[in-house]
C-alpha cells in the first residue's frame, strides 16, 4: 500500500529570511573590553558533511523528491534547506512510496529498517556515519560472542534505536550514571558497555565507573565509540569556557552532541550558556555585564550560521573575536557507496566528501 509522505514536524521558515530579519542587539557598555572566545574544531563533522551532500547528489542524480528517514542531521535549518531543494523527510519507511529513493540518516538504521525499505522495493541510500557503523559492527560482534551490552546512550534517539536494532536481544540502555547503578544483568562475567557517539565523554566515563564497581569484568569496547568530532568540539568548548562570562552554542535542541556542548560549558566555568538555532534567538538580557562570550557549533550546524551569531555580536560591540584552536581536523568519508559513481559508470568527483564547512 502507499501513503502519503509526512513531512518532520520542523520550522519552515528558511534560514536566510530569518537572519535578515533578526532584532538588533544594542551596544551596551560593560566594565572592560568586549571580546568573543571562538571554540576550533565547531560546526560540521566528517559524517554530517558526508550525509547531507548524499541527499544533495541523489536530488541531482534521481531528481526530487528523495525521500530521507528522519532528519538527515539534527539541525532545523539543513533540513529546511534539503526541503527546498526537494528532499521529503518521513519518520518511517512506510510513508515512502514503493520504487523510491530513500536516505537513511547519519545516525544509522536498525537491520529491520533496512529491510523494511527493501521489501517496499525503496532503493535505499545508506548515508550512516561510517563512525556508527563501527559501532553497529561492535554490538554484533559482542552479540555473537555471548555477552550483554549496556549500550550507554539516550533511549529513543535514533542512533541508540539503530544500534540497539543490531543485537536486540543483547541489549539494555543505560540512560545516565545513576542508573548505572540499577541495571540488572544475566552473567556479570560477560558484560561490555558500548556507548552513543555524541555523549558528554566526562559523564560517559562516570557511567562507566559507576557500572564498573557493580561488574568488575566489564569488557570495554575496542576503541572510543564517543566520536573525534564529539570529543574535539568538547575539548575546545572547555578551554573557552573557564574564561567565558556567556557561552553560545548554535545548535538544535534534538542535537545531542550540541545540548551536550552547553552542559559542558556549563560544568567547566561557564556563568551561562544556551543554545540557539539562529542569530535572532541571543537575547539582549544574556549580554548584560558580559564581558566574554565563547561561541561553538554542534556537528550538525553549517558555519553560516555560526558566522551570523558573530555578526549579531558585534553589533553589540562583540567585534573582537579570537580563535581558540585545541585540534585540527581534516577527516574526509567516502560518498555512500550508492553515490560513488556517476549515471555514466565513473567514479564521482565528490566521492571524498568534498567540504567540510560552508
Ligand atoms: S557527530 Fe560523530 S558519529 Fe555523528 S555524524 Fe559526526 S562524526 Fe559521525
Amino acid at each position: 500500500m502507499t501513503s502519503a509522505p509526512v513531512s518532520l514536524p520542523v520550522p519552515q521558515v528558511p534560514g536566510r529570511r530569518r537572519a535578515a530579519t533578526r532584532a538588533r542587539l544594542e551596544n551596551r557598555p560593560v566594565d572592560g573590553a568586549k571580546r568573543v572566545l571562538l571554540a576550533a574544531p565547531r560546526g560540521y563533522c566528517a559524517g554530517v558533511d558526508r550525509a547531507v551532500v548524499a541527499v544533495e547528489k541523489a536530488l541531482e542524480r534521481y531528481g526530487a523528491p528523495v525521500y530521507v528517514r528522519k532528519q538527515i542531521v539534527h539541525n532545523i535549518h539543513v533540513v529546511t534547506e534539503l526541503e527546498a531543494k526537494g528532499a521529503i523527510f518521513v519518520d518511517e519507511v512506510d510513508e515512502v512510496p514503493e520504487g523510491a529513493h530513500i536516505v537513511f540518516s547519519a545516525h544509522g538504521v536498525s537491520p529491520a529498517v533496512v529491510q523494511g525499505a527493501a521489501d517496499r522495493g525503496l532503493h535505499a541510500i545508506d548515508a550512516t556515519c561510517p563512525l556508527v557503523t563501527k559501532v553497529h559492527r561492535e554490538a554484533v560482534r559482542f552479540a555473537r560472542d555471548d555477552f550483554e551490552i549496556l549500550l550507554i546512550g539516550h533511549d529513543g534517539h535514533e542512533e541508540v534505536e539503530g544500534t540497539a536494532g543490531h543485537a536486540p536481544d543483547r541489549v539494555t540502555i543505560v540512560n545516565s550514571p545513576d542508573e548505572a547503578d540499577t541495571v540488572q544483568v544475566k552473567d556479570p562475567s560477560k558484560v561490555v558497555w558500548l556507548s552513543q557517539t555524541t555523549l558528554s565523554v566526562d559523564e560517559t566515563m562516570e557511567t562507566v565507573n559507576r557500572l564498573r564497581t557493580r561488574f568488575p569484568e566489564l569488557h570495554n569496547p575496542p576503541s572510543d565509540d564517543i566520536c573525534y568530532a564529539t570529543q574535539n568540539r568538547q575539548v575546545a568548548i572547555k578551554k573557552v569556557a573557564k574564561d567565558a562570562d556567556l557561552v553560545i552554542v548554535v545548535g538544535s535542541a534534538n542535537s545531542s552532541n550540541s545540548v551536550r556542548l552547553v552542559e559542558v560549558a556549563l560544568e567547566y566555568g561557564a556563568k551561562a550558556a544556551y543554545r540557539v538555532d539562529y542569530a535572532d534567538e541571543v537575547k539582549q538580557e544574556w549580554l548584560d555585564g558580559v564581558r566574554t562570550v565563547g561561541v561553538t557549533s554542534g556537528a550538525s550546524v553549517p558555519e553560516v550560521l555560526v558566522q551570523e551569531v558573530l555578526e549579531a555580536l558585534s553589533e553589540a560591540g562583540y567585534a573582537d573575536v579570537d580563535e581558540v584552536r585545541t585540534a585540527e581536523e581534516d577527516l574526509m568519508f567516502s560518498l555512500p557507496k550508492e553515490l560513488r559513481q556517476d549515471l555514466s559508470g565513473k567514479r564521482d568527483e565528490r566521492a571524498l566528501g568534498g567540504r567540510i564547512s560552508r
